[in-house]
């Protein structure tokens, strides 16, 4: 509890950003914070401790999930592996589209990431609508892999972005209406 609360007050809120009507949860003071983001991490560990006795691989979104997925990983001396916006990553890639609230996006993998019946954990920093989780999800069956769980720092309750996920489980730390 006390853990969950140092975290929640290193979270900042800013209206109309990054367009009109858009309440944007900030988790930059929580990096900024050692004790913050230890907290953080040690929150992310114990649960996974508590519920995933194996666990082979990290796989952190584009790009908050970058922040927070090499740490996590380090504690169970296991790999991180990134999912990238379109684009940025050498060598052969498999790629997924999925469409956001105003166009298209894509999401790739190297195709060497992960190995079939790897047993995968999914950070990002929040989850929304769960668009992008969805993708992540649907880009890693691909892969063979198999999804133990999606994991976020912020849940945004009212969007019911665990719903569109299932069966996957979503864990957070935090949520939010
Ligand atoms: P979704 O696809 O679930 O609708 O949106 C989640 C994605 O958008 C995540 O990758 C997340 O980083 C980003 N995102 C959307 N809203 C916010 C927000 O209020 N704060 C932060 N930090 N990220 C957000």
């Amino acid at each position: 509890k006390r853990m969950e609360e140092i975290v929640r007050n290193a979270v900042r809120t800013f209206h109309d950003f990054p367009s009109p009507g858009i309440l944007f949860r900030d988790i930059t003071p929580i990096l900024k914070d050692p004790n913050a983001f230890r907290s953080a991490i040690d929150l992310f560990e114990n649960h996974l401790r508590t519920h995933f006795p194996n666990i082979d691989v990290i796989a952190g979104l584009d790009s908050r999930g970058f922040l927070f997925g090499p740490s996590l990983a380090q504690r169970f001396d296991i790999g991180f592996v990134l999912i990238r916006k379109k684009g940025k990553l050498p060598g052969l890639t498999d790629t997924i589209s999925y469409s956001l609230e105003y166009g298209k996006a894509e999401l790739e993998i190297q195709c060497d990431a992960i190995q079939p019946g790897q047993k995968v954990i999914i950070i990002d920093d929040l989850l929304a609508t769960g668009g992008t989780m969805f993708a992540a999800c649907e880009l890693l069956k691909r892969r063979k892999a198999e999804i133990l769980e999606c994991l976020v720092l912020i849940e945004l309750k009212s969007l019911e972005g665990a719903q569109k996920l299932k069966p996957h489980s979503v864990h957070s730390l935090l949520q939010y209406e």
